[in-house]
């Protein structure tokens, strides 16, 4: 990921400072620090009667083609559960309620440095998923023909998620 070459307050460029035992981006002009954190998300736990785990197929990248939990990142007036709710619906039509946490992983991303995906269960009614934004397909996965997830959180939420559960 690339760093930030302005500041975003007053435009003047930012340097590089030690600053807490780190290097930080500090703009010369007006003193704002311009601190990188990874990027809070919900990755949503969804299984159906049969205990089969809802997948979505990425449409968009990283990792456009391959398949993971639905989810996303949560927006600034978001609770966890309202993003994990609004993400299911928005990827693979499907309404639901938000059940335990699951857990949380700090994952490693060319795109955004670092993303902290937390886990959510969502507790969805009847009906078939159908994939909308940001995913190709969206289909419940037997859990012994899951494909590859790309994401290492992804996969040990899930392990977590079957231990609790079955
Ligand atoms: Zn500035």
């Amino acid at each position: 990921m690339e760093d930030y070459k302005y500041c975003p307050i007053c435009r003047s460029s930012l340097e590089k400072k030690p600053l807490d035992g780190r290097e930080r981006l500090v703009c010369g002009n007006c003193g704002k620090i311009c601190y990188r954190n990874p990027l809070p998300a919900a990755a949503c736990l969804v299984t159906d009667d049969a205990r089969r785990l809802l997948l979505i197929e990425r449409a968009i990248e990283p990792r456009k083609g391959e398949w993971c939990l639905p989810g996303g990142f949560i927006e600034m007036d978001e609770t966890l559960s309202e993003a994990a709710v609004r993400e299911l619906w928005e990827e693979t039509g499907l309404s639901g309620r938000a059940g335990r946490v699951i857990g949380a992983h700090i994952q490693k991303s060319g795109m955004y440095g670092a993303v902290l995906v937390v886990g959510i269960e969502v507790i969805v009614g009847k009906g078939e998923p159908a994939p909308g934004d940001d995913a190709a397909e969206a289909r419940f996965v037997s859990r012994v023909d899951l494909p590859k997830i790309p994401f290492e959180s992804h996969t040990k939420l899930i392990k977590k998620y079957f231990e609790i559960s079955s």
